[in-house]
């Protein structure tokens, strides 16, 4: 039978067996409501109560900072939208400040809030993703609400200099939020010591169930709920809590925090192992920070090949990967993130994620170099662009390096 690698780690991870075992007492008997006063809901919701420790301790927070939400979009919107129509904002505060390459659940949000009268700055970034403090700085006035940075980007893994944007934000008297929905459990992060007001998470790119995350939100900052009714979550995310789904977070968190140490080298050993292997293949770069990345996020861009064909073939080995080059979304453009780092679209087009986790292997690696270098021949063998680079064409130049 043919093999099958997940490599896919940034879109989804898989649910861990702790976790797993973890949730299956409450998807069965104990189906109580974390609310009821009897019995049968208290469990839940002492259950609901340790999942939000954990959250908590994983970024250093206070458990009662935490909003359990369906995950990294709601508690990104909630972030955002939460904190512009708080009654407790000063009128004048209509101005956000963003980067250009954030998740969509941040652009949208934004573009949303741009139609309805707010101001939004996209701040730039250079070739290797990272935003210019300079221009930050600048960009903040009297009527910035929040500074929105994502902490590390989840198609070229480059990871943002979070405490020094952190602190120009509080010099500058306004509100820091990031996205750390690829971080959390992939790198260390200390809310208290990197100044970060808000933190968006997600369960399930950390290796628990789908459609639970949180937000964290400093104590003394006042948000409006997006989601009003029955008051859960300190009333700031009515609707009865996913019980099964929060326990399995917690449980994810739990882990990630306690072998942290452990598999993150373990991880990163693979990821470099797999950059130096596929750099070597002509025409081909690595995206991003190559010293400051996510440990399990290898991103290129290869030469005459299409990132669309190139995943489709991998697919038929068995290997699951990405591209932020697939025109199947209706659009003929590459990814705003790799068009912002300032790649030549022609460059773009050949995108490749391979985004690796703890349940990886040596052998998962090596199977994924051999395919990628077979892929890629057999792809460029067939293209006359890449007929033409042989015949003495010079390479577009990618970076000034
Ligand atoms: C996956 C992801 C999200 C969205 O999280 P969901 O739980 O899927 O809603 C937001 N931001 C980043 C950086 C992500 O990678």
């Amino acid at each position: 039978m043919e093999r099958i690698v997940y490599s896919d780690n940034a879109a989804t991870t898989p649910i861990s067996k702790n976790v797993y075992e973890a949730m299956i007492p409450y998807l069965t008997d104990r189906y109580g409501n974390p609310s009821s006063l009897y019995a049968r809901g208290r469990e839940e919701k002492k259950a609901v109560d340790q999942a939000r420790i954990y959250t908590a301790e994983i970024i250093n927070a206070d458990p009662s900072e935490i909003i359990f939400t369906s995950g990294g979009s709601e508690a990104d919107n909630l972030a955002i939208k939460g904190l512009l129509f708080s009654r407790q904002l000063p009128k004048n505060k209509k101005h956000i400040i963003t980067s250009k390459i954030e998740h969509h659940a941040i652009l949208h949000t934004c573009e949303f809030l741009e139609r309805i009268g707010y101001t939004v700055t996209y701040l730039d970034v250079d070739n290797q993703g990272h935003i210019d403090l300079e221009q930050l700085e600048n960009a903040i006035t009297d009527d910035t609400a929040l500074v929105s940075v994502m902490a590390a980007n989840n198609e070229i893994g480059t990871i943002q200099d979070l405490k020094a944007i952190a602190d120009i934000c509080h010099k500058k008297g306004t509100l820091f939020h990031t996205d750390a929905v690829q971080a959390v459990g992939h790198m260390k992060l200390d809310v208290k010591e990197m100044g970060i007001d808000m933190l968006s998470m997600a369960s399930h790119k950390v290796r628990g169930p789908k459609g639970v995350g949180a937000l964290y939100c400093r104590k003394g900052i006042i948000l409006e709920p997006l989601i009003h009714g029955g008051g859960q979550e300190r009333g700031l995310r009515s609707g009865t809590e996913n019980v099964a789904g929060i326990v399995g977070f917690g449980e994810a968190l739990r882990y990630a925090k306690e072998n942290m140490d452990e598999y993150l080298p373990y991880v990163k050993s693979l990821t470099d192992h797999l950059i130096e292997e596929v750099t070597k293949i002509p025409y081909t770069q690595l995206t991003g920070d190559p010293v400051n990345r996510l440990p399990g996020t290898a991103s290129f861009v290869i030469e005459c090949i299409e990132g669309e064909s190139l995943i489709l073939l991998l697919d038929l080995n068995g290997i699951a990967t990405s591209t932020g080059s697939a025109c199947s979304t209706g659009s003929l453009d590459p990814s705003h993130v790799l068009m912002s780092i300032g790649l030549p679209h022609e460059i773009a087009h050949g995108s490749l994620r391979v985004t690796l986790g703890e349940q990886n292997t040596m052998e998962d690696v090596d199977y994924i170099i051999e395919k990628i270098n077979a892929v890629v021949t057999r792809l460029r063998d067939m293209s006359p662009v890449w007929e033409e680079k042989m015949n003495g064409q010079p390479s577009l130049k990618l970076f000034d390096k």
